[in-house]
């Protein structure tokens, strides 16, 4: 079985099929998601069908929280929100029901699936750092959990100690545990504008990622399109 590990795709339908043939040529035969599959961009109900169609190994990630549920969106960072607004007018009752049900965390055959941190998923907290890193490996059961939000792949091992950074590939070994990064499909904040995920081939052991050239140009123009901020299509081209 090799998966692929998609996450943080928000609303990026040019970036999302991308990678889904770039997946498809790599021999991918799973799915699975670590979440936020709307936000920010403008193709929210195509991008949540495509994720339904390959998978129901999803969570649920922040903005999939706020896009299905009424609560009010104080301490949201007034960009995201507008667009929170906008996305939940996109989606029909139905899909809005798919992302509330969404679990926080799952475990699938020897790895799990988290948006933020396994500490306390639903505070929403970013893993930068070994001691971020570190609160989760005290809640993380299998060898491996993979998780987004940062929109930023690093990989933290912990062995004797814990050890973290970018990565390229990572070789799952037996006694170590894993908590990976995969990089975000939709809206990469790493410097590269490149669509990013992973792929986890569970015979070999290894974890590679992966960074895929889409069409900016046309993401950007749906941006200005459906009136959404200019700064969400200006920040896809910085990968930002
Ligand atoms: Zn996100």
């Amino acid at each position: 079985m090799k998966y692929a590990i998609l996450g943080d795709i928000h609303s990026n339908w040019e970036a999302l099929t991308a990678v889904l043939a770039d997946a498809e040529r790599r021999g991918v035969t799973d799915y699975a998601c670590v979440g936020d599959v709307v936000g920010y961009n403008a193709d929210p109900a195509a991008c949540l069908e495509a994720v339904r169609e390959r998978t129901a190994l999803t969570v649920r990630g922040n903005h999939d929280h706020y896009c299905s549920n009424s609560e009010d969106l104080d301490g949201f960072h007034p960009l995201a929100a507008d667009v929170v607004a906008w996305t939940r007018g996109q989606l029909s009752e139905e899909q809005v029901a798919y992302l509330h049900g969404l679990p926080y965390s799952r475990t699938v055959r020897g790895f799990t699936l988290v948006h933020s941190t396994l500490d306390a998923p639903e505070r929403w907290g970013y893993v930068y750092d070994k001691l971020e890193a570190e609160a989760n490996f005290n809640y993380q059961r299998t060898a491996v959990c993979f998780f987004g939000h940062t929109h930023v792949p690093l990989a933290f091992e912990r062995a004797a100690e814990i050890d973290g950074g970018p990565y390229a590939t990572v070789r799952v070994q037996l006694g170590r545990r894993y908590f990976i990064n995969v990089g975000s499909v939709g809206q990469p904040r790493d410097g590269d504008p490149r669509a990013a995920y992973a792929t986890y081939d569970m015979a070999s052991g290894m974890v590679e990622l992966h960074r895929v050239a889409y069409d900016i140009g046309a993401a950007q123009q749906k941006i200005r399109d459906a009136g959404l901020p200019a700064r969400l299509a200006v920040r896809l081209a910085a990968g930002s």
